[in-house]
């Protein structure tokens, strides 16, 4: 199963991510993005990687690979 994780250091909180996938990323009190669940359920994964790579600081990193 997939984590993932925003570094709030290069967020911008341009919400690109929440607007691909509300389920996973939502902008938080902050002004950033943060990831509402702990695991990527498998039917969000393609999303979340489309999030991934759509991310224009690339803030959004892939924790699996940590
Ligand atoms: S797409 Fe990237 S910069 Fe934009 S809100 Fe999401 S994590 Fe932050």
């Amino acid at each position: 199963m997939k984590k993932i994780k925003v570094n709030k250091d290069a967020c911008i909180g341009c919400g690109m991510c929440q607007s691909i996938c509300e389920e996973v990323f939502q902008i938080g009190d902050d002004g950033f993005a943060e990831v509402i669940v702990d695991e990527i359920p498998e039917n969000l994964e393609e999303e979340v990687m489309d999030a991934l790579e759509s991310c224009p600081t690339e803030a959004i990193v892939d924790n699996d690979e940590k």
